[in-house]
């Protein structure tokens, strides 16, 4: 606005002046192609559905997200920018597809995950809001938590296939369930030496001051380990929700 009224004189002493930002005005509506001609929305968007038809793991979701997927295949196919009508839930049923067999107990069609897989299951990309790091996430819990229609939820459960067919992404199929207690993660490891409980009061010490080498030290654990609970890279169901202390404030 401000950048307007100070060109106004300008205008008023030039018409070429004028004509020249008329022009440069027109650019700028061009540089969306969706808004000189908007049916080409759907025509691009038919053009990621088809392309991930034939190459569904040409751009891994194991490294981009949903709609970076489909930047990569507009960028690659027909250089344009995303429409806004694409939404990541399209582009994540683009990589579902049925897989015939009607299996006992559910409703409707398997829908199997084309895309990455990642210890046998099936995987997405998605950025942190807050901190923006990357993370992968189960494409089976991811598709529960940010329904194509509805409020986006956050489950601390694991998904869990009623169909019996892990490659299967159709929500319908897949329940939460609590995080098996029979897990060997976490406290349930056998080579665990301490519970939740104990890592957590690990955390408070070292957010109260004490240093990663004392810790290791008063517990008789490896310093290594130490440090890697403190980044959030070990143990994580036990310091979940918990502030710790990092070099640069608290994570
Ligand atoms: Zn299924």
């Amino acid at each position: 606005m401000r950048i307007r009224s100070a060109r106004r004189p300008e205008k008023k002493s030039s018409k070429a002046g004028s004509a020249r930002r008329r022009k440069a005005v027109r650019v700028r509506n061009d540089l969306s192609p969706y808004s000189a001609k908007p049916s080409l929305q759907k025509v691009n968007i038919d053009i990621i559905a088809g392309f991930l038809r034939r190459y569904p793991q040409k751009f891994s979701t194991a490294k981009l997200t949903l709609l970076e997927v489909a930047d990569r295949i507009l960028a690659r196919e027909v250089q344009m920018p995303r429409p806004a009508r694409l939404k990541a839930h399209m582009v994540f049923e683009m990589l579902a597809r049925p897989s015939g067999r009607v299996r006992a107990g559910v409703t409707g069609a398997c829908l199997e995950w084309r895309g990455a897989y990642k210890g046998g299951f099936p995987i997405v990309t998605t950025v942190n809001a807050q901190q923006g790091n990357r993370l992968n996430v189960d494409a089976r819990k991811y598709i529960l938590e940010n329904p194509a229609r509805g409020k986006r939820r956050n489950f601390r459960t694991i998904p869990q296939n009623i169909c019996g067919n892990e490659k299967c992404v159709n929500p319908r199929h897949i329940r939460m369930v609590p995080i098996n207690p029979d897990s060997h993660q976490g406290e349930n490891h056998p080579r665990s030496k301490f519970t939740d409980k104990q890592v957590v009061k690990m955390v408070k010490e070292y957010n109260a001051g004490s240093t990663a080498r004392e810790i290791a030290r008063k517990y008789d654990i490896q310093l290594t380990y130490v440090e890697q609970i403190m980044r959030k890279e070990k143990r994580t169901e036990a310091t979940e929700g918990l502030k710790i202390r990092g070099r640069f404030g608290f994570r």
